[in-house]
């Protein structure tokens, strides 16, 4: 039988109460599901290291070598026994702060011990707090220790005795039966093509690796594996939209554009701006369904570029809308678009959670007879209630709001799909956008409006808050506007609330002269729209407040950003952030203070900020440093199935090579259903089963 249909609770050690537990808290059912719950990192007992090769984030590992000292430090409570280890080359330091009596008299310095342990880096070096110290005498050989797993579990599973340890006992009994009953998933040629492991060694090592190199071959089959599919699955549904849905015509350029473009536009249009137009023309005037990404750096001018999509579409005779994930953003890109097209004849409105309900009927009224050509707005969009006459241009603006499924619901609005243009100031790389976002075309906006001089970014430490002080009084005499961000805490909306609050009361009473405005997340909507209007205005001087600004706002007149606890955020959102000053001709700054004490890698977002303007670069760092888990929206994507292993930051070379193999195999055969690609059809449909089809409603 094969493993896939054998219940876990069938497996010597682990019974109906066990089998309870992993179905519960890890969805693992079957033998194939535990075997696929790969370890989430090892212990390395293969072999033993030096001191020079120890580096951050490294496993348990074993040094060999003489003790050459013994401190103790501190009194009381607070001693800790220090020991000077050495491995004949290098040494480290051993650091007890328990049981330090019984360590003095178990070891002794100048005889040959392993010591095994987590390195940990402490006061610019690294040592190993409570290490196992062994003879070698006393330890099997090395080929016999090799490298031992570490599972994930949870609380509960813990007390109902499957901890580590227990899921790596199980997994011994399992694993010697793999051989004939995981059938190889995939083609012979696939393994040969990338001198891939077959199925059973890669899972055989995967959990007990034979050693490092056995590791990172099984390591590198099962990711190419994950990728792959989901390359494949990707893929077929691009073709499968392609064949099945039409797209609205647009091929006329008429009058609207073109006398937006003659008459109305205050200034030329970027070269990428062109570009990006071309390529949305192209779109819609080849009979196929739009589904496109832009990607344009914070004030690249993509609301210009979606106008003029939506341009198009109402000179062939469609309406479009805009949706955005705010109210104060849907407001401002309403004035920001009627300031534009003033009198050239096109009807636009705006709809929001606080539209009045008399308008609101009769801004439904008017989009059903065909009367009003825009419509702009958040969320209210989606509601059954609001229908058009004929929807052809849908545009969302700052993506990684919105879910797929709120998306899909736009599609609805209409019996045949709308062109929609998602925008977002969020660059990543071209294949990871179409990995997460399913299969979207990507335009890239990679220039700015000339004239724009590049924010200049400043890392201060809090104790420089009396010269940052003088340096906002000169930039408000001078007639500039500030802001303030606070983070949003998360943990606790009431700190939030409380340190933009009482940052307001600090800024009023520090610059008696100037009007301060504050807008958070607990703030009514039209209170803070009214905040917002009175700093855009230039009534206000200071705008204290939360991340509730992060997108969108436009204040050519502010000049200083100033972000508050700037470790608090992350890269993308300092970098949005930014991008709110430097949109008009003054000198931009962006300060970000910051705590002294501070991490690593907290310290490579401050330098990465200050170093460089340029939104791709920051993105690719980004990815790096944090992992495309934690890219927004991933939750949210149009991803077909889960990742356990494979990293779409760190992997993106392979997501490229599986895409570039994938588009090789399904060329000659695109329902995969030659011979030698049934693995790859079967396969790809078990997992389809196993996973919600995203796919069908991105
Ligand atoms: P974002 O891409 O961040 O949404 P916006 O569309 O808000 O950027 O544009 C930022 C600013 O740049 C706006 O004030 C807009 O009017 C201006 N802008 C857009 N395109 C151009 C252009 N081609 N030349 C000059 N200014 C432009
Ligand atoms: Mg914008």
């Amino acid at each position: 039988m094969p493993l896939a249909d054998i219940d876990i609770k069938f497996i010597p050690g682990v019974g109906p109460k066990k089998a309870d537990l992993l179905a519960k808290e890890l969805n693992i059912r079957t033998v194939e599901d535990m075997v696929r719950h790969y370890p989430y990192r090892y212990v390395d007992r293969s072999r033993f290291y030096y001191v020079h090769e120890i580096s951050e984030n490294m496993p348990f590992i074993q040094l060999k070598g003489q003790i050459l000292q013994f401190n103790k430090i501190g009194e009381g409570r607070s001693q800790r026994l220090s020991a000077i280890f050495t491995d004949g080359k290098d040494t480290i330091e051993l650091v007890w702060f328990q049981g330090i009596r019984f360590i003095l008299d178990k070891y002794k310095t100048g005889i040959t011990y392993v010591v095994f342990g987590k390195p940990s880096f402490f006061n610019g070096k690294y040592n190993i707090p409570h290490p196992e110290i062994d003879l070698p005498s006393q330890l099997p050989p090395l080929e016999q220790m090799g490298f031992q797993p570490f599972y994930n579990t949870t609380e509960k599973m813990k007390s109902g005795f499957l901890n580590s340890k227990a899921i790596q006992k199980i997994m011994q009994g399992i694993l010697p039966f793999l051989q004939e009953k995981i059938p190889e998933t995939l083609p012979n040629y696939v393994l040969k093509k990338f001198a891939l492991m077959n199925l059973t060694d890669a899972l055989t090592n995967i959990h007990f690796p034979k050693n490092n190199y056995a590791l990172n071959k099984a390591r590198q089959r099962l990711k190419f594996e994950e990728l792959f599919y989901i390359q494949l699955s990707i893929l077929q549904q691009t073709k499968w939209r392609e064949q099945n849905l039409k797209g609205f015509l647009m091929s006329k350029v008429g009058y609207y554009f073109r006398s937006f473009y003659h008459d109305f536009l205050p200034f030329e249009l970027t070269n990428a701006q062109k570009r990006v137009l071309k390529e949305i023309h192209a779109d819609v005037s080849s009979g196929k369904q739009m589904n496109r990404l832009l990607q344009g750096d914070v004030g690249s001018g993509k609301t210009l570029v979606a106008l003029m999509a939506i341009l198009l579409a109402v000179d062939n005779g469609f309406q479009g809308c805009i949706m955005a994930p705010t109210e104060i953003l849907a407001s401002q890109h309403f004035e920001t678009i009627s300031t534009l097209i003033g009198d050239i004849g096109i009807k636009v409105a705006l709809l929001t959670g606080s539209t009045r309900t008399k308008e609101r009927e009769d801004l439904h009224a008017a989009l059903q007879s065909g009367n009003l050509n825009i419509l702009i707005g958040t969320h209210a969009l989606i509601e059954d209630v609001v229908q058009f006459k004929n929807l052809g241009m849908v545009v969302i603006d700052e993506q990684h709001r919105f879910g797929v499924e709120q998306r899909s619901k736009l599609w609805k609005k209409n019996t045949q799909p709308p062109h929609v243009l998602v925008m977002t100031a969020t660059p990543i790389p071209r294949t990871l956008a179409m990995t997460l976002y399913g299969d979207l075309s990507v335009s890239v906006i990679d220039e700015l409006p000339p004239g724009r001089k590049p924010v200049q970014t400043y890392h201060y430490y809090e104790n420089k808050r009396q010269a940052l002080n003088g340096f906002l009084y000169k930039q408000l005499k001078a007639g500039r506007q500030v802001y303030v961000v606070y983070p949003l805490i998360e943990e606790s909306e009431k700190m939030d609330l409380q340190n933009a609050t009482e940052g307001f009361e600090y800024f009023k009473a520090s610059f008696p002269d100037f009007k301060v405005s504050l807008v958070h997340g607990k703030l009514k909507a039209a209170e803070k729209d009214k905040q917002m209007q009175l700093f855009a205005s230039g009534q206000t001087h200071i705008m204290v407040a939360t991340t509730v600004i992060e997108v969108g706002v436009d204040v050519p007149n502010a000049s200083v950003m100033v972000i508050e606890n700037a470790e608090r955020f992350g890269l993308s959102q300092l970098h949005q952030l930014r991008g709110r000053v430097g949109r008009g001709a003054a000198q931009s700054y962006c300060i970000l203070l910051t705590d002294y004490k501070l991490a690593t890698e907290t310290r490579k977002r401050m330098e990465t900020l200050t170093r460089t303007n340029d939104g791709f670069e920051i993105a690719e760092a980004d990815l790096q440093l944090r992992g495309p888990g934690d890219i927004d929206g991933t939750q949210q994507s149009g991803m077909p199935f889960e990742l356990k292993l494979a990293d779409l930051a760190k992997d993106g070379k392979m997501l490229e090579i599986a895409r570039n193999y994938a588009i090789e195999v399904l060329t000659p055969d695109p329902k995969l259903e030659k011979p030698e690609n049934h693995i790859l059809r079967s396969q790809l449909k078990k997992l389809k089963t196993n996973a919600v089809n995203w796919g069908l409603i991105s």
